[in-house]
């Protein structure tokens, strides 16, 4: 699976995109108002609707999953609205920022980068800060944590406190049920697990979240989610979408739904297997939790002495292979793989095989192919 696509593309976004989308990228390019554009739309609304598992509107933006983000706070809040904002890693502690600089009183609820956000916490984070919206990270791209969504949104509902809920990493990737776990806001975007390049967001907007955005004051045009939802009915976007992408996204969208939710969750379990399971056998100290949730990428420690910044250059110069790196203190010492969207077991292989290589070159004893060996014994693609 490597060989065809030259290089190999391992970071937790953007991902891989299969040949099929590509081919739908390299299409002569629609315009956004004519007939043939509004029936590819009315298609990726259905899928992205059925991706979410939801039956509210999902709104197309063209932008980074941030972008999506900010649509939802200048939607949903006014000047000196409360928001308690979950963080436990990069993700998190973004869109405690983007509060700030937006004018609404941010109340942190904070976490260790690496820890899991508990449903306890946030019960009584909600109690003492009668917040008017709560901000959650689904997986926190940054550390590999996929927190139990299901139970904290159980937690909000308890409150009545609308959710925002960051799926940027996680959608396609790992379960997530919007209108049975009662998500009010779910953000995704078109480079993770939907398999498409960059450029396109999607929200999807609970009755609830539509009632708020009525009397939401922050300023807004670009972002006006209700001027989007009428352009949306009339078949199109209000101003002009990435509509390459968009049929791309259609193509993605096919393959995604011909498998199966189940099958591709399955399959990001079952390569998050692989990848703990190939370092372990290495010696390695897995940074990530040890668990089957975690299965949108996989973060580790370099051994005492190598260095992972030139780990992870070495892997791009010498053997083609993009993986990311760490932050903060950990810089030097950590890297994420990620497995998201279309990754198969022969393309995590490759990545451990290369990583053993190199920390042989290192000057550290290994038992060659042990990683790997590991790895393919550990795959269990359950719904493959
Ligand atoms: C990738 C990602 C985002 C969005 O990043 P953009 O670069 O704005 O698309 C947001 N949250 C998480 C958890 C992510 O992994």
């Amino acid at each position: 699976m490597t060989g065809d696509r030259g290089r190999l593309l391992l970071t937790p976004g953007p991902t891989p995109v299969p040949p099929a989308v590509l081919a739908a990228l390299a299409e002569p390019v629609v315009h956004h108002r004519t007939p043939e554009f509004a029936a590819v739309f009315s298609e990726v609304l259905g899928g992205l609707r059925r991706v979410f598992r939801t039956e509210n509107d999902v709104l197309v933006l063209t932008a980074s999953g941030t972008g999506a983000f900010e649509s939802a706070f200048v939607n949903l809040l006014s000047p000196g609205d409360r928001v308690l904002a979950v963080s436990a890693g990069e993700f998190g502690t973004r869109w405690q920022k983007l509060g700030a600089a937006l004018g609404v009183d941010v109340e942190p609820l904070d976490y260790a980068w690496g820890e899991t956000p508990h449903p306890d916490d946030l019960r009584a984070a909600l109690a003492a800060s009668r917040a008017d919206a709560v901000t959650l990270v689904h997986s926190e791209t940054s550390t590999g944590v996929v927190c139990d969504l299901e139970r904290l949104l159980a937690v909000c509902r308890e409150t009545g406190t609308l959710a925002i809920v960051d799926a940027v990493s996680s959608l396609g990737a790992v379960p997530l049920e919007t209108d049975a776990w009662g998500a009010d806001v779910v953000v995704t975007g078109s480079q993770k697990a939907l398999m498409t390049p960059p450029g396109l967001a999607f929200v999807s907007v609970s009755e609830r979240a539509w009632a708020r955005s009525g009397a939401a004051m922050l300023p807004r045009f670009y972002w006006d989610w209700a001027a989007l939802r009428r352009a949306q009915e009339k078949g199109s976007t209000r101003f002009t979408p990435a509509t390459s992408t968009v049929v791309a996204l259609a193509a993605s969208l096919r393959l995604l739904l011909e498998d199966g939710l189940d099958a591709a969750h399955a399959r990001h379990v079952a390569l998050g297997r692989a990848c703990r399971s190939g370092l372990k056998a290495m010696g390695l100290d897995l940074y990530s939790p040890d668990e089957d949730r975690s299965a949108v990428l996989t973060a580790a420690l370099t051994p005492e002495g190598v260095d992972a910044v030139e780990l992870r250059l070495a892997l791009r110069d010498r053997h083609g292979i993009t993986i990311a790196g760490g932050h903060g203190d950990l810089v030097p010492r950590l890297f994420r793989i990620g497995h998201i969207g279309y990754v198969r077991l022969e393309d995590i292989v490759a990545a451990l095989t290369a990583i053993e290589a190199e920390l042989a070159h290192a000057g550290h004893e290994l038992q060659r192919g042990a990683a790997a060996g590991a790895a393919r014994a550990a795959y269990e693609p359950a719904a493959a």
